[in-house]
């Protein structure tokens, strides 16, 4: 078994979309000795279950700004890394059912408009041009995005490894971290199933297990595990190449084209917190219903595959991102809620400003983890 580095400047916990994301931006800043250590290959986490949702429509000023801003990055990708991550910029498309929705939605248009995202309110005609395998029954109005779309998250991860390592990092797979030792205040050493590293800054990116890696740091990082099913389906004759990522709020139902056929999701109420990532058929019956309410020609169409994979929930559905305030250097980007891998881009950008001491281009200082403790949660609203 190959040892691990005997040391680093900085050492990133996790190969997602955040750690290998954090890792290239902080070799292609210049920082040397970058280690990222992943227990398992890269991206056999979260990331590579992700439905590859991309998109800014967010309620929350900074969820719009990191998914703008990751948005950008996403177009450039290709030509930065080299590497094709199947960029389908088709809009999102929000159905919206009460008029609750709709002046959630409204509002939210507003903000998004404010800061350069150009959605827009329209009607449930519109929506049915644009994603004519729904019903209009019952639906009051719509929200859409034509720069919002989605992509494949593990050529995500490989293209930013790939840069990271081109720019100097190390990356290490098949490697726990079973251990952060401290003296006082300062990390001064990573433990890990093959060896020790010294260094004296650590940078969480551990996704739905990132509690634990906390705890090794007695930080207190308030992730839950939840799992997330989905279904792929048989080829679809007729499918519009541009189908929106079409999302019935009410529902959750939501679905976009994987090839010649569909990947559809939604989420299920019963599920209890957990790191189990099997696949079962308990959510199917309500699949069904809001297909039959919404989508009703999907209820013909056979499925022929799915996944499971866990989302990593906080108290207010919001990211964790900041430093800690009691333990010197101990970054942390975690708990995405389900929102994560859109916003891999910005949040490396962002941990590499926050290692750097620069200012990032937008103050997450709201999204640190002790924001529960101090009674200030951060609540994102448009979640699916
Ligand atoms: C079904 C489903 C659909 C989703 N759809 C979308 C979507 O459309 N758009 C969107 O933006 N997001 C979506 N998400 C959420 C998204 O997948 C996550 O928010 C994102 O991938 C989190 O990335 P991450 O790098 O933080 O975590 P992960 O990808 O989970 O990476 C964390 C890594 O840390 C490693 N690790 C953990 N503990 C240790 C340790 N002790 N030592 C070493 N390594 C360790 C793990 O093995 C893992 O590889 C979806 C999630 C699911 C489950």
């Amino acid at each position: 078994m190959t040892a691990v580095p005997a040391r680093a400047e900085v050492v990133v916990i996790g190969g997602g979309v955040m750690g290998t994301s954090i890792a290239c931006h902080l070799a292609r800043a210049g920082v040397p000795d970058v280690v990222l250590v992943e227990r398992d290959e890269l991206a056999s986490g979260s990331t590579a279950r992700a439905a590859g949702g991309v998109r800014a429509q967010f309620s929350d000023e900074l969820n719009i700004q990191l998914g703008a801003r990751s948005l950008e990055a996403f177009a450039r990708f290709e030509e930065e890394t080299g590497h094709d991550i199947g960029l389908q910029r088709v809009g999102y498309l929000f159905l919206l059912s009460t008029p609750g929705e709709v002046e959630a939605f409204e509002a939210g248009v507003r903000l998004q408009n404010a800061l350069g995202v150009p959605s827009r309110m329209t009607d449930p005609a519109e929506a049915r041009r644009l994603a004519p395998l729904i019903t209009t029954d019952g639906l009051l109005a719509a929200a859409f995005s034509p720069d919002d779309g989605h992509c494949t998250p593990e050529a995500v991860v490989h293209g930013y490894a790939a840069a990271a390592r081109r720019h100097g990092a190390t990356i290490v797979r098949h490697c726990e971290v079973t251990g952060i030792d401290r003296r006082g205040d300062d990390i001064t050493a990573v433990v890990t199933r093959r060896g020790r590293i010294a260094t004296s800054t650590v940078v969480c990116a551990a996704g739905a297990w990132s509690r634990a890696v906390g705890a090794m740091a007695a930080v207190d990082l308030p992730v839950q595990p939840l799992r997330r099913q989905i279904a792929v389906t048989e080829p679809i004759p007729g499918l519009p190449p541009d189908l929106p990522m079409t999302i019935d709020f009410t529902s959750s139902l939501y679905f976009h084209t994987e090839g010649p056929g569909l990947l559809v999701g939604m989420s299920d109420p019963d599920e209890e917190p957990g790191f189990a990532t099997d696949t079962h058929d308990r959510w199917i019956p309500r699949l069904y219903e809001a297909m039959e309410r919404r989508a009703p020609t999907l209820l013909d169409v056979r499925r022929t595959g799915g996944w499971a994979g866990l989302y990593e929930i906080t108290p207010d559905h919001n990211a964790l991102i900041g430093e800690a305030a009691h333990v010197s250097r101990f970054l942390y980007a975690t708990g995405f809620s389900g929102h994560g891998f859109l916003q891999g881009p910005a949040v490396g950008e962002v941990v590499r400003d926050l290692y750097l001491g620069q200012d990032p281009f937008v103050d997450i200082a709201p999204l640190r983890a002790e924001r529960f403790a101090a009674d200030a949660p951060r609540p994102e609203v448009n979640l699916v």
